[in-house]
């Protein structure tokens, strides 16, 4: 189906999500996460209305931004960011929404100092604990490392917290880890901690937004509902 006619679509239902909610829909923010798909892909979503795309891969999107100029738009990070690329995504993007480590965090203040630029960045958090992603766990002291170290990270702006749950092929499934990542979020905003906002709280992807957003989320991240189905041979 047409990008375009997929936008429309999915910004009916994160509408009706949110009404059911007693949420405005306003408050919901919808990224189009265009990993693996080309410039043009691009293009007509942002024909469609996108403004804030998601994408994985530095060198993946540092090989079609050049053929992507489009005022207003925000470019965020949602990718595992290894630190030696920290530079390069300062460049690249407005936003790094997968920060996962202090180390991490340095680097992009650094980077964003130099070139004189202010970072949002959100706080990935692997609510469901899983050994093989990526995200900072609940209550470690990796995450209370950043949270204590944002008032000497004066380029970045730390808005929120970011998750990607546990896969379960019914979306209620992923209820549980949304609900924690936004008592999370409470906690956290509960400690009025300086230099340190959390308005975001982005999770919800194609198949599981409805339920993010009846939890929730303030940004869902979709890829798959708007640009079909990616090339599963090509690296995400
Ligand atoms: C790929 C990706 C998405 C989008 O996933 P879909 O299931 O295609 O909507 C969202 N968030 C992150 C972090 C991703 O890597």
């Amino acid at each position: 189906m047409p990008i375009a006619q997929n936008i429309v679509r999915i910004q009916g239902q994160i509408h009706q999500a949110a009404r059911r909610a007693g949420r405005m829909p306003a408050s919901v923010a919808l990224m189009a996460v265009s990993k693996t798909f080309p410039a043009e892909a691009i293009r007509e979503a942002y024909a469609a209305g996108i403004r804030v795309f998601g994408e994985s891969r530095i060198q993946e999107f540092s090989g079609k931004a050049g053929a992507l100029d489009l005022p207003g738009v925000q470019w965020h990070m949602i990718g595992h960011l290894q630190s030696n690329k920290a530079g390069k995504a300062v460049e690249l993007f407005s936003a790094v929404d997968s920060l996962d480590s202090l180390r991490l965090a340095e680097r992009l203040n650094a980077a964003a100092q130099s070139l004189q630029k202010k970072l949002t960045v959100l706080l990935e958090i692997n609510v469901g604990g899983e050994a093989a992603k990526s995200g900072l766990s609940a209550e470690s002291q990796g995450l209370e490392d950043i949270l204590l170290a944002a008032p000497r990270l004066a380029n970045l702006e730390i808005c929120g917290l970011m998750t990607v749950p546990p896969y379960t092929e019914d979306p209620q499934g992923a209820r549980p880890y949304f609900r924690k990542l936004r008592e999370q979020r409470d906690a956290i905003a509960a400690r009025k901690l300086p230099a340190i906002r959390m308005d975001v709280l982005s999770m919800g992807m194609s198949h599981d937004f409805e339920v993010a957003i009846e939890e929730g989320s303030t940004c869902v991240r979709v890829g798959t509902a708007i640009f079909g189905a990616r090339d599963l041979t090509a690296k995400p």
